[in-house]
């Protein structure tokens, strides 16, 4: 028997609980991993609290990422023992997740765990550093040099954000990170930010082009703030789009990517081939520094998963919530 946190729909209504399942209840996979430590990213949040449409299949164990050690591997790329992760691929959707105890997956979507990080550090990390990373790489990948200009970072406080801003300060950027969270100002100049704009400066109705302040940006919400964000980027800049926390409307014209050869990258996480996956992995063993993560990350048990999942959605988490499956 393990512990997970089991989604489940009845005559349309969604509920969560805490539940005891029995290992032959998990789904077909070649690897059965013991997990230790699993996240709330946003989309957690979603699928949690059933505010979109997340979950595919019911019952369901959410958990978009986990990371433990693999316990039975009828793989030859793994084998029992070794530190493993997963990031996306449709787990916590539409094959069981990693808020649980138990997972077991197909070989192809786990990655060995970074030498330097322990499997805590890797879900402190988790999709939402990797996605951080997957902007930053695709932002680097296509020119971008620090004497380009400032680089906004929206959702500056929310785990993409936080990671995004500590990798670009580590690469050298004038990092500027947009926050409601004034109180937060401390937190984000330590991570690497250099100055903070408020966010409903970027998150109201625009004009098409504006002043122009950013070589690149990192978008981790969507909707007017994305919109405006590319009106303000300079000629040639880059802007890597990876959420919608505002949402998910894009109230923009052309006129950025016309007039001034502005460049929009669009980040998926869950869906990125290995050839993007595992650099974007080794630029956070790299360049993450242990003290940023720790300073980001809080760490709760499965008990309290339903309530961090509300909260995230609620937009009141700062960095990352790391999940210990066995506390
Ligand atoms: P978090 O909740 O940790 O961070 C989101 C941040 O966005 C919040 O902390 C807040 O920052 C800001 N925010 C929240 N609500 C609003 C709003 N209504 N208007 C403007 N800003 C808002 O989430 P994550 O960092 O985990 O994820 C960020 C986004 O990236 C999500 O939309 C998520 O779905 C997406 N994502 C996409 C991936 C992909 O593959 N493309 C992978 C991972 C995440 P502040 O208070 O500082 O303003």
């Amino acid at each position: 028997m393990f512990k997970a946190i089991l989604i489940d729909k009845q005559d349309g209504a969604q509920s969560v609980r805490l539940a005891e399942l029995d290992e032959g209840q998990l789904p077909e996979g070649a690897v059965t991993v013991r997990v230790e430590y699993s996240t709330i990213n946003y989309k957690d949040g979603l699928a949690i609290t059933g505010k979109s449409p997340v979950v595919r299949k019911f019952p369901m164990v959410p958990g978009v990422d986990f990371a433990g050690v693999v316990e039975t591997s009828a793989s030859d790329a793994f084998r029992a023992g070794e530190r493993v992760l997963l990031n996306g691929w449709g787990v916590g959707e539409g094959h069981w997740g990693g808020l649980a105890q138990k997972a077991r997956v197909n070989p192809a979507w786990l990655q060995k765990v970074p030498q330097r990080f322990s499997t805590q550090q890797a879900m402190a990390i988790g999709t939402a550093g990797y996605t951080a990373s997957l902007c930053v790489d695709a932002l680097l990948g296509h020119g971008l040099k620090p004497e380009r200009g400032e680089v906004l970072v929206t959702g500056a406080s929310g785990g993409v954000g936080s990671i995004a801003i500590a990798l670009l300060a580590r690469a050298g950027f004038n990092v500027v990170a947009s926050t409601a969270k004034s109180s937060e100002a401390d937190y984000l100049k330590a991570l690497g930010a250099a100055s903070i704009v408020d966010r409903n400066e970027l998150a109201q109705p625009g004009k098409p082009l504006q002043k122009e302040r950013w070589g690149g940006v990192v978008d981790t919400v969507g909707s007017h703030t994305l919109a405006n964000a590319c009106a303000q980027t300079r000629y040639r800049g880059l802007v890597a789009a990876c959420g919608l926390a505002q949402g998910m409307d894009f109230p923009a014209s052309v006129a950025p990517f016309i007039l001034r050869g502005v460049t929009l990258l669009g980040i998926d996480s869950v869906m990125a081939p290995r050839e993007l996956r595992e650099p974007a992995w080794n630029r956070l063993a790299r360049d993450l520094d242990a003290t940023a993560l720790d300073r980001m990350s809080k760490l709760i048990g499965l008990a309290d998963v339903p309530a961090a999942a509300q909260d995230i959605v609620a937009g009141k988490i700062r960095g990352r919530i790391v999940v210990d499956v066995n506390r």
